[in-house]
């Protein structure tokens, strides 16, 4: 069965057949780097992410482009506002926005463009675009003419006069149409500017991604994608200014993701409601902030509540624990795990097959992914039985851990996802104490062997002795 997209352009899901498979090109519309960025955009960064993972999953080489967006009124704003030039503001937020990505298991795309170092190749799409009779200059500065691209509105199904209350445009005097948006603002004085000709300016926010994806991948693309909010204007515009200029499709696919709400509402800057990924990483793990994002459908509402990040916690944990339970438990039985897989894994590997081709179904993927953690709970006792039995489970239990472990990396879901030093020092330290609790006992030193055990359950952990040797758990 192939992948099914659901394209916002035909409304309906669609068999995935990328233009030169086993190829696919995907362009995401990135943040604006005036500020670091919150859970909302978090949301469709990693969902993306997670995109272009299944589809490597599937066989594909995929390109994934990312821009970022480093010149707006909004940049020019904060630099105002701290007295900067607007370079400074777009260094510090682009490098926040790699070290936010980063933590919550991000990567980073094949080729992030900035709109600032793309300004030649604008300028000539914004010239093809005026020899096409599609735009026109006005006082410096250049515009395109809606009414002159008559499939306007096609992705949105909106009409030209939803444009005035559509977000982000500007009424101008100079605008033959008031329909028609800016692709090159002429400079006021004190702002940044760059040559044209038309005079110096700067471009306007939907011809960067225009220039930029045709650029970076070509005149047609597999997917485009970004937040519902950006499919009108933004997107609806970008498809204006490319097909108006190539005359060819622009993109194959379209998909947006809804928005992360609070208390109802879209998160977002304006609004003033928006916490930020830095600062829901100082209360919560990276992975239970990926699973609470992962934890709903894409295109569906999804509220942030305490409640909800709980649960997301104790999720995660789960099945942190019943990594580890395995792994330890193996360890200690038969010295080593085999790769192996069984029925048993090969069936929910297809589950999770089925879900994510199906446009990628992430919550119907997880409920998978905790069977198995259930499943690996239930073989526990059978490999602390003997004799053939235990060899089977044995068997079964690796292979159902490599199975855990392969979507838990998967959906960056373990606990090594935005991990400090620290973190990744726990395990060897904590092998440590149970060898040297284990001397001692040997040694018949029982009571530092007992100061061991009371000291670490007064931290919250506690140690199961079972034949074959000890393996720690923190505590409930
Ligand atoms: P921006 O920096 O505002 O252009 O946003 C970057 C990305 O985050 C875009 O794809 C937006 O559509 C998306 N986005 C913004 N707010 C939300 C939200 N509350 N929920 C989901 N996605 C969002
Ligand atoms: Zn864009």
């Amino acid at each position: 069965m192939a992948i099914q997209i659901y394209n916002t352009m035909s409304r309906r899901k669609e068999n995935f057949e990328p233009l030169n498979p086993p190829n696919v090109t995907i362009y995401n519309c990135g943040p604006t780097v005036y500020d670091r960025f919150h859970i909302g955009n978090a949301r469709n960064f990693i969902f993306m992410d997670m995109v272009r993972r299944w589809l490597e999953y599937r066989g594909f080489t995929v390109r994934f482009v990312q821009n970022l967006t480093d010149i707006d009124d909004k940049i020019i704003n904060r630099a105002r506002a701290e007295e900067l030039d607007f370079r400074a503001i777009t260094g510090r937020y682009t490098a926040a926005y790699f070290e936010d990505a980063g933590r919550l298991g991000v990567r980073p795309a094949d080729v992030h463009p900035k709109a600032t170092e793309h300004i030649g190749d604008i300028v000539k799409l914004i010239q093809r675009l005026i020899d096409r009779g599609l735009a026109y200059e006005a006082g410096g500065s250049v515009y395109f003419s809606v009414k002159s691209f008559k499939p306007y509105g096609k992705l949105s199904g909106r009409k030209t006069e939803d444009l005035l209350e559509g977000a982000r445009v500007e009424v101008s005097a100079e605008k033959r149409d008031a329909a028609d948006f800016a692709l090159w603002k002429a400079a006021k004085p004190g702002e940044p500017k760059w040559d044209s000709p038309w005079g110096p300016g700067r471009p306007g926010w939907h011809i960067e991604c225009s220039a930029m994806a045709m650029v970076e991948l070509g005149e047609t693309i597999d997917i485009h994608a970004g937040g519902i909010d950006l499919s009108f204007p933004h997107h609806e515009n970008e498809i204006a200014q490319s097909e108006g200029a190539t005359g060819k499709p622009f993109a194959r696919y379209w998909m947006h993701n809804g928005f992360l709400n609070i208390d109802s509402e879209k998160m977002s800057k304006s609004l003033g409601n928006f916490l930020r990924a830095d600062q829901i990483l100082e209360r919560w793990p990276a992975a239970a902030v990926r699973h609470f994002l992962l934890s709903g459908h894409y295109r569906s509402p999804l509220d942030l509540s305490e409640n909800a990040m709980e649960d997301s916690a104790s999720a995660v944990k789960r099945i942190q624990d019943g990594i580890e339970t395995a792994e330890k438990l193996l360890e200690l039985v038969s010295g080593k795990t085999t790769d192996g897989e069984t029925d048993e894994t090969r069936e929910l590997r297809e589950r999770v097959e089925t879900a994510m081709d199906d446009d990628f179904n992430t919550p119907r993927a997880l409920a998978v992914l905790f069977d198995a953690v259930g499943l690996i709970h239930e073989t526990r006792k059978q490999v602390e039985g003997d004799g053939e039995e235990r060899l089977a489970a044995i068997g079964r239990l690796s292979a159902l851990l490599a199975f855990v472990r392969e979507f838990a990396e998967f959906f960056g879901l373990t606990a090594s996802i935005g991990a400090s030093t620290a973190d990744k020092l726990v395990e060897p330290l904590m092998q440590l104490l149970i060898e040297t609790r284990a001397l001692a006992r040997k040694r018949k030193a029982f009571d530092v062997a007992d100061m061991i055990r009371d000291r670490l359950a007064d931290i919250g952990i506690s140690l199961e002795d079972h034949p074959q040797g000890t393996i720690w758990k923190r505590k409930e």
